[in-house]
């Protein structure tokens, strides 16, 4: 791809169109931000109104479509990304700037997440039940919410929306899909691949711009029947009181601030690689990434120790480099929010061992890189053991014994995703029982998760519902109830 001063468009009833306003938004690479990667449109209200208009006629029609048209459409689309799993990883690597090597593989996953979907026009979609009056066929089925609004954060810019619409698009549903302003240009090309495998006009809508004007547009405008969101837990609540006030449905995925417990019997080395992948990959930018390592007191300064000379050996550069393991932050202001969070660190008393810096050496200076960070001595009340930071930095927090691993590990607002290195299977069952996290995983980093399989968070995480797999069914559809009786 070269870099370009190309303007894009919203796509809406099946054509690429112009935004009502002349607004733009210049998306640029942040390992690199001198170069330009297109123009997209900062679009008003009226914008998402004729995307709700478009998608309204094309209800219609879509939710009476055959099992047949929509899994060869989702077959397509997945043969589609997957050909294209080049072009698209490296304009991700561009725009939000993970590694080329996360880039593609997150493309392939999304063409994975739907090659599931594809089979999910076909599964069972409602039961039938015997009825106390002998002449009635008693059964339910699961229909379609109608014009769902998906608005997506851009730290996976393919797989989250990729694993709203594929589900959606299966059980009937039509969108008004909102990208994040960092990470236009993976949506735009995520709509080619709709729009090639022939998804019919005005069944999935893109609309870019701004969530105080598009994101709260989809939370009030009457015409939208359900929400799916991912993003921060601060916009996420909002959006839900807007929303759900007037009566829609909002399922919501938010932050998190997960744990690694490391048991005194973990083997030390392969502690650290997990929780270096973990926390480090992505440049810590993931929902699930590993923020605090809680360590038992045995074993906490060899695992400290051999954690900070692991981070240190990391390279960091532009993800486009494959020599790279950790490449930017996604933004100026997400690098202040992470230099922020590491003066706080410092100042409540955390021990620096490594990292904490921006860095501008190299080919470095144009980009928004913070090294990779450490601190030690963390107490489980600070500020940096409490909140999200989103970006490359973990605390290592000292327990006594696992009870209190595990208490200081839930002693925080967030439950999203948990892990815990040990070779003893009653502690790991022990563990998986007392965690208050959607995702646990043992002997595996706390990021990573599998299409075909539930995924979400507890308590200020998520708003309970389950997305990916067939759990994306309960909030993408409703149930009718039928009682079918013969004419007398
Ligand atoms: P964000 O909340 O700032 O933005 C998310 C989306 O909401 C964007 O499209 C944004 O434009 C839109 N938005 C912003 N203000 C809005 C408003 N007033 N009304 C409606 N929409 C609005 O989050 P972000 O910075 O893009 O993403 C990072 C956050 O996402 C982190 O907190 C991370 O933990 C979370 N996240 C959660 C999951 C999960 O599955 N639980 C996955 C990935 C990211």
């Amino acid at each position: 791809m070269q870099a370009t001063e190309r303007q894009y468009q919203n796509y809406i009833g099946g054509k690429w169109a112009d935004a009502a306003t002349d607004g733009v938004n210049d998306n640029s690479n942040p390992a690199d931000t001198g170069e330009a990667l297109g123009r997209f449109p900062r679009s008003a209200r009226e914008d998402v109104q004729r995307a709700v208009d478009a998608a309204t006629t094309a209800y219609t029609s879509w939710r009476r479509s055959s099992a047949t048209d929509r899994a060869a459409i989702l077959d397509r689309a997945a043969t589609i990304m997957e050909r294209r799993a080049d072009e698209i990883g490296r304009a991700l690597t561009l725009e939000e700037g993970k590694t080329i090597a996360e880039g593609v593989g997150e493309t392939k996953r999304g063409a994975s997440i739907l090659k599931f979907f594809a089979g999910e026009p076909w599964r069972p979609t409602g039961e039938t039940y015997n009825s106390a009056n002998p002449n009635t066929f008693l059964y339910t089925e699961r229909v379609p919410l109608g014009v769902v609004g998906v608005i997506t954060p851009w730290n996976f810019p393919v797989a989250i929306p990729i694993w709203k619409l594929a589900p959606l698009l299966a059980y009937g549903n039509v969108a008004i899909f909102k990208p994040a302003e960092l990470t236009p240009l993976t949506a735009h090309l995520i709509t080619e691949v709709f729009e090639e495998a022939g998804l019919p006009a005005g069944v999935l809508n893109l609309v870019h711009g701004p969530g105080s004007v598009v994101g709260n547009e989809i939370a009030r405008n009457p015409g939208i029947h359900g929400i799916t969101f991912t993003g921060s837990t601060s916009v996420g609540r909002e959006l839900y009181a807007i929303a759900s006030a007037r009566g829609a449905r909002v399922q919501l995925e938010l932050g998190g601030k997960n744990p690694v417990v490391v048991a005194a019997d973990a083997k030390i080395e392969q502690a650290v690689e997990i929780v270096l992948s973990g926390a480090m990959k992505s440049t810590g930018q993931k929902c699930t990434a590993t923020s605090r390592v809680i360590v038992e007191q045995p074993i906490e300064g060899a695992f400290t120790e051999a954690l900070v000379e692991r981070v240190k050996s990391i390279k960091v550069g532009p993800g486009i480099d494959t020599a790279s393991y950790m490449g930017p932050l996604v933004s100026a202001s997400a690098e202040k929010t992470v230099l922020d969070y590491i003066d706080i660190g410092k100042n409540e008393g955390a021990r620096l061992l490594t990292g904490g810096e921006k860095l501008a050496n190299d080919n470095l200076g144009q980009g928004y890189f913070v090294a990779p960070t450490v601190f030690g001595d963390v107490r489980p009340e600070m500020r940096i053991a409490q909140e999200e930071i989103f970006g490359p930095v973990v605390g290592v927090i000292r327990a006594s014994n696992l009870d209190e691993a595990v208490q200081i590990a839930n002693g925080v607002k967030y439950g999203l995703s948990a892990a815990i290195i040990t070779t003893n299977i009653g502690t790991a069952f022990n563990f998986v029982r007392s965690i208050e996290a959607g995702v646990v995983h043992v002997n595996s980093e706390t990021a990573g998760a599998e299409p075909h399989v539930p995924f979400g968070g507890f308590k200020d995480s998520s708003s309970f519902s389950r997305e990916q797999g067939r759990a994306a069914m309960e909030f993408f559809t409703q149930t009718r109830t039928v009682y079918f009786d013969m004419p007398s």
